[in-house]
């Protein structure tokens, strides 16, 4: 496994795997960038080379070898001198933190934080309870990473969610930090830094982790999860560069649904049918807020494979790269379709959502603007501004 673990990053890990390999190991390191992306992977990648009994003792210099007691007690979660924390609401019980964890080592890119996933059994809802490391917390981890490691190379301690920190919590943390142990690495994760001490911060070697390429995505849910090609590569190119995104579009059986249900909804905008269309917008109206968003970026992703295709035909890297078949026809039927007016009209829409307005009064607008751009009309707007205080339903 060694940093197979973590999906793409290789100029990160190959940086890691140097310092490694030269036994310069900071004492401190921050991991940042957008969720999803490999922090905590490469976290327990790094930590699981960091103790590894075999490196460099006939082992390889820059990785764990993934096989001794040492490498085996980190994949599991049972090395005594390897301790991963995350912020955590103060009615945290203890079985769910030790569940969380658990699944986090058996896979690093599974939501398991409190915040975006309050309860293990019900994933998406984010939580209203503050998510924070409490100035307590603080220093019961301090005393948990004061001691010289046991039996590994190290003492270990990778703090999840780092910027969920107060300020009482981080000026306790900078304490650690100003004074670490002589055989202590902490690996921080976070999304933003912004909210972050910048004592800490400069306290850091810190390392930037963008968003994965889709190819990579796409690769990794064929080879992990045995996701069939067509699937993965559509939803590689949803997932925004995020492997946890990924994983939870991949579980969805409404996305295919909803991306069908998007292709129909232009469709039939096109043809303004007063049949059918009517019936499908009442359909939509029935789904709830979120999904309709969700349809919305469904066919934002639509007319952004068109206008692909129409630059770079076959060849165009296409979101929706399993329906190919289907933008030809389109771009092919509708020349004089305004595809840029078409992306604004719809994000036009998805605001209007946002701000509450009823969903069937938008969609119905919606679709007769829609037509219009695709027959090559100058419709740029849902609504004239002056209009807009009327149309709140
Ligand atoms: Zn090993």
């Amino acid at each position: 496994m060694p940093w197979d673990l973590v999906i793409g990053q290789d100029r990160l890990t190959e940086a890691l795997g140097r310092a490694v390999a030269q036994e310069r190991i900071a004492g401190a390191y921050l991991f940042y960038g957008p969720d999803g992306v490999g922090k905590r992977a490469a976290a327990l990648a790094f930590a699981q080379a960091l103790q590894c009994e075999q490196r460099g003792r006939g082992g390889p210099k820059d990785a764990a070898c993934g096989r001794c007691l040492a490498c085996t007690k980190v994949g599991r979660g049972l090395h005594p001198d390897l301790h991963v924390y995350l912020p955590q609401p103060n009615d945290a019980r203890l079985d769910d933190v030790t569940e969380r964890l658990q699944r986090l080592y058996r896979n690093p890119y599974e939501v398991v934080d409190f915040q975006r996933r309050p309860s293990l059994q019900d994933a998406g809802k984010t939580s209203s309870k503050q998510v924070i490391y409490s100035a307590d917390g603080i220093r019961a981890i301090m005393h948990d990473l004061h001691y010289v490691p046991g039996e590994g190379r190290y003492t270990v301690g990778i703090l999840l969610d780092a910027d969920r920190m107060r300020v009482e919590a981080a000026n306790a943390f900078l304490k650690m930090l100003e004074e670490p142990g002589e055989q202590t690495v902490l690996v921080l994760t976070a999304t933003r830094t912004d909210q972050m001490l910048p004592t800490i911060l400069s306290r850091c070697q810190r390392l930037r982790f963008d968003p994965l390429p889709a190819e990579a995505i796409e690769q990794a849910l064929a080879a992990r999860e045995q996701v069939a090609p067509d699937r993965a590569a559509f939803v590689a190119r949803m997932a925004d560069g995020s492997y946890a995104q990924a994983l939870a579009l991949t579980e969805s059986e409404e996305l295919a649904e909803r991306r069908q249900l998007a292709l129909d909804f232009l469709r039939k905008a096109y043809g303004l049918d007063p049949m059918t269309l009517p019936l499908q917008i009442e359909q939509i109206g029935k789904l709830g807020r979120e999904p309709v968003k969700q349809l919305f970026s469904l066919m934002l992703g639509w007319v952004r494979d068109l206008v692909l295709y129409r630059v770079a035909g076959e060849n165009a890297p296409l979101v929706n790269v399993d329906q190919a078949e289907a933008i030809r026809s389109f771009v092919t039927r509708l020349p004089d379709a305004r595809l840029e007016a078409m992306t604004g009209l719809i994000e036009e829409a998805a605001d209007l959502i946002e701000g509450n307005v009823h969903t069937a009064l938008v969609l119905t607008v919606l679709a007769q603007a829609l037509s219009a751009a695709m027959r090559g009309q100058d419709r740029t707007r849902l609504f004239a501004p002056l209009a807009e205080p009327a149309v709140t339903a």
